[in-house]
C-alpha cells in the first residue's frame, strides 16, 4: 500500500538524516518517493501472514527501477500506520 503523505515526510527525512540521497546503482538521486509503499512482510515459508511487526518500505529509484527496501520500524513509520501519532 502507498505511504500517506506523513509517512512520505518521515522516510524522506529519515533518508537524508542517513545521507542516503544517491541510488547505489546509478548515482542518481531521483527517488519516487511519490511512489513509496509500504510492504507487509517479507515472508519466510511457512510464516504467516504479519500484521504489522515486520513490514518493509520500498522505494525505486527514478532513473534506474534500483529497488530499496528499509525495516519500516527502522523508520519509524511501522506504529504510525492506524494511529496518527504526532511523530
Ligand atoms: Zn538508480
Amino acid at each position: 500500500m502507498p505511504l500517506n503523505p506523513e509517512q512520505r515526510k518521515i522516510l524522506e527525512g529519515w533518508m537524508r538524516s542517513k545521507a542516503i540521497v544517491q541510488c547505489p546503482a546509478c548515482g542518481d538521486s531521483s527517488w519516487r518517493f511519490a511512489e513509496a509503499s509500504y510492504v507487509r512482510a517479507l515472508l519466510e515459508a511457512e510464516s504467516t501472514d504479519l500484521a504489522e511487526g515486520e513490514g518493509v518500505v520500498k522505494v525505486t529509484c527514478g532513473n534506474c527501477g534500483y529497488v530499496v527496501l528499509f525495516d519500516a520500524e527502522t523508520l519509524g513509520i511501522r506504529g504510525s500506520w492506524d494511529q496518527r501519532r504526532n511523530l
